[in-house]
């Protein structure tokens, strides 16, 4: 069986659930081999997690230089690797990194590309969801190898037990992939809480929270259930929560196993990103807001009395 290359995304040495899930999709495709792209070191902490998800193959290309020129190197050294091992697909996270580093791969191979794809069949067609949602579009590369990135959360990761052989890669690097220099790396804020992306419970807050500092409930209630914070873009551009952790068509696609949005009424570019989600429960004070036709849960009444009522119950049911 043909090899099928998924690139690794990993923070502070753990495996991007992304990872997983085109891990889990590479199976279905051939034998899924898993590239991890970074300085020195970065492949070993993660070996072990990619072999849980059926990686029957580790490649490294390690070097400071992959590291230190953002997205060039890696896809100089992917490139690479496809001509030399020829893989029957390629998949690449639809995080804003992979698409650059899937964009220029393929020019570097003259190879056709498709990005947020949610399901790839075995014969390449991959379904994309168009429109904020509205529309389903098939397509298939039809210059070169299926390359396609894979939107975050579209399926869920199953473990498969294998023993990855590792396999160092030497990278070539041409002096026009130098030319993009890192000069500084600003860790992320992290608190507590889990990343939105990977999250299995996400507390959404809109334009209904009214400010920041009302933030605090919706706050409270996630870090009660162990859940992300999420926003609406009515609420990210009205200052009351950081961009970073928008959900929506321009913002982050979750797919958490419970999804709280409160005080957000439902337009269909914040459904993009959380409508896969397994279980939705809406707080909203209008009962026509749209998010109700996509709720399994409703609740009709007054956030400022509701989140805090919910917090309070969780509290002493602990
Ligand atoms: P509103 O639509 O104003 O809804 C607020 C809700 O809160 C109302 O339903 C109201 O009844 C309820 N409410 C108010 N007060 C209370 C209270 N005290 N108790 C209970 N309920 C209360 N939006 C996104 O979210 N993500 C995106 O990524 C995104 N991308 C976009 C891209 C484009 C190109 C465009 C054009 C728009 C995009 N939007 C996005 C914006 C989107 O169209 C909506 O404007 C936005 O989602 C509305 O946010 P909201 O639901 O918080 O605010």
């Amino acid at each position: 069986m043909a090899e099928v290359l998924v690139v690794v995304e990993s923070s502070g040495g753990t495996v991007k659930k992304v990872t997983l899930e085109m891990l889990t999709l590479a199976r279905s495709l051939g034998e899924p081999a898993a590239v991890v792209l970074g300085a020195p070191g970065t492949a070993a902490p993660l070996v072990d997690k990619l072999g849980e998800y059926g990686a029957t193959k580790v490649y490294a290309a390690e070097s400071a230089e992959i590291d230190e020129h953002l997205v060039a190197p890696k896809a100089t050294a992917l490139a690479q690797l496809v001509k030399a091992v020829s893989p029957a697909a390629v998949l690449i996270g639809s995080t804003q990194e992979g698409k650059e580093i899937a964009g220029r791969l393929a020019v570097k191979l003259d190879n056709g590309v498709l990005t947020d794809a949610v399901e790839l069949a075995a014969d390449g067609t991959a379904t994309q969801v168009a429109f904020a949602g509205s529309t389903i579009v098939k397509s298939k590369v039809t210059k070169g190898l299926p390359l396609v990135t894979v939107r975050p959360n579209s399926l869920t990761p199953s473990p498969a037990a294998a023993s990855p052989s590792v396999e160092q890669v030497e990278v070539a690097l041409a002096d026009t992939d130098k030319l993009a220099v890192v000069t500084k790396r600003v860790a992320e804020a992290k608190g507590a809480r889990p990343e939105l992306t990977e999250a299995s419970i996400v507390v959404s807050g809109g334009r209904g929270v009214a400010s920041a500092e009302n933030f605090k409930i919706i706050e409270e209630l996630a870090d009660l259930l162990g859940a992300a914070v999420g926003a609406s873009r009515a609420a990210t551009d009205s200052g009351f929560y950081p961009h970073a952790f928008q959900v929506g068509q321009t913002g982050k696609t979750v797919s958490p196993q419970l999804y709280i949005a409160v005080g957000i009424s439902g337009a269909i570019q914040h459904r993009a990103g959380m409508q896969t989600s397994k279980t939705i429960v809406a707080v909203n004070k209008d009962t026509e807001a749209p998010i109700f036709e996509l709720a399994d849960f409703g609740v009709v009444g007054d956030l400022n009395q509701v989140v805090p009522q919910a917090s309070e119950e969780i509290r002493k049911r602990r």
